[in-house]
């Protein structure tokens, strides 16, 4: 039995800029900032897309 808790499920989230339309990896929980314009990503603020479309 091994149990390894140390490693959760490799959800990457990736957000869509809502000024330049960038898409870019973040955390979740964090706020993330655009590599490309700069524009201070939330979850209130960028849409949130789901690289990987599986139904888990
Ligand atoms: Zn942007």
């Amino acid at each position: 039995m091994n149990k390894n808790f140390g490693m959760p499920d490799n959800a990457v989230r990736s957000y869509k800029c809502a000024r330049c339309g960038n898409m870019f990896e973040a955390e979740p929980k964090v706020a993330s900032t655009c590599p490309i314009c700069g524009y201070s990503c939330s979850d209130n603020l960028c849409n949130e897309v789901d690289s990987s479309d599986e139904g888990y």
